[in-house]
């Protein structure tokens, strides 16, 4: 929120201005969060990307591949350029020459490029492999280092651990010293679930109508040493721990512990912190003990898949205009993120004008190789519209 004396500051500009002038502003969408975001940023030595005016933004993520050549990012990234996108989140499996070498591909046609992370969860990492202490371990014993729930990607790591905290704030240090990177982006920045999303029960042929010990997470030593010193209590001793709000609240915090350290991680080289969030926080609360309205955070990019959760339509704007009320007093500004399996030409634009009148800044889609040439008309159309 601005302060009194800044909003005297620019009534006093824009009668300088003139009218003119204050069209101009107007249409480059002068009263939108970006400004602000701006500002606080330029008083924390921040620079962001000065490309066009962007009123209502459109990222898309997407993962590098090695054995790609040249021709196929420039190729990719000038498609998305072309119709419409201004973003571009790179998956490099947090290999910072990777994204070295990438990067420039979208810069140079006038993407804005994010380093996207898998932040607790880390799949195929060598380093931590070395460290099976590291890995997060369920309320029946079991260690994601070697018996990971429901998928073998899973492999998430302790958030308490000093070793495994550092671990990941060092791979958040090295995306974010990279030149022309916007932001580092974090995904996968919770625990495991505790709750599927509904949609996706029957796959793995379960029923959650409770907090199961298998998907309970972190049970290590260091968690239940470090809970026990602060609360007096072990949750190992809990007949119900999914009803001891300080043992959720603990874990809660270790999650808001990482990312307000990756924040400043990010300012201070000179970068935004972004982050792929559940739905809204009451719900990321609930399925994986996450509070994002609460972080240190410059932009949140819910994952708002509707169809994971065998919701309408209409629940992409009931889930984007909660997560606006949450962040009210925030300088975060959300933009929602959809599924593109789950929309054709028509209901991905019918999804994109709800996001937007929910309160949305922009729209994030999954993923950019798999945009179809009606899905990217669509695009196109109305970043052109939105954009002018
Ligand atoms: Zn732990």
């Amino acid at each position: 929120m601005e302060n009194t004396s800044g909003n005297k500051k620019q009534k006093f500009k824009f009668y300088q201005l003139g009218l003119v002038g204050l069209l101009a502003l107007l249409a480059v969408g002068f009263f939108d969060n970006p400004m602000k975001a701006k500002t606080k940023l330029e008083a924390k030595n921040v620079t962001i990307i000065e490309n066009e005016a962007i009123t209502f933004k459109f990222w898309t993520w997407f993962t590098a591949d090695e054995t790609k050549d040249d021709a196929y990012y420039r190729q990719e990234f000038k498609k998305y350029k072309e119709n419409g996108f201004h973003a571009v989140l790179i998956n490099t499996g947090t290999d910072a020459d990777l994204l070295k070498k990438v990067a420039p591909f979208a810069t140079e046609v006038g993407l804005e490029v994010h380093a996207w992370m898998f932040t607790v969860n880390r799949p195929g990492d060598k380093i931590a492999e070395k460290h099976p202490e590291w890995y997060a371990v369920s309320r029946d014993g079991k260690s994601c280092y070697d018996q990971p729930p429901y998928v073998g990607y899973y492999k998430w790591l302790c958030p308490t651990r000093e070793e495994s905290r550092d671990h990941i704030l060092s791979l958040v240090s090295g995306l974010a010293a990279v030149d022309g990177v916007a932001s580092v982006h974090l995904d996968y920045i919770r625990y495991s679930d505790i709750f599927l999303p509904i949609g996706l029960l029957p796959k793995y042929n379960l029923e959650q109508n409770t907090e199961l010990p298998r998907f309970d997470f972190c049970y290590c030593d260091v968690c239940l040493a470090a809970f026990e010193e602060e609360h007096h209590k072990n949750p190992k001793d809990f007949e119900h721990p999914e009803i001891d709000i300080e043992w959720k609240n603990f874990r809660l915090n270790k999650v808001k512990s990482i990312v307000d350290e990756a924040y400043e991680i990010a300012h201070e080289n000179g970068k935004l912190l972004t982050s792929a969030v559940f739905p809204y926080p009451e719900m990321a609360d609930h399925m994986v003990r996450q509070r994002w309205d609460k972080w240190n955070v410059d932009v949140v990019l819910p994952m708002i898949y509707h169809g994971f959760y065998n919701e309408e339509l209409d629940w992409i704007g009931y889930a984007t205009k909660q997560g606006v009320a949450d962040l009210k007093g925030r300088q975060t500004e959300l933009h929602t993120g959809l599924y593109l399996p789950d929309f054709d030409d028509k209901t991905l634009e019918k999804a994109i004008l709800i996001a937007k009148k929910n309160g949305a800044k922009g729209v994030s889609v999954f993923d950019g190789p798999a945009l179809k040439d009606n899905q990217l008309q669509v695009i196109k159309k109305l970043s052109k519209k939105f954009n002018p």
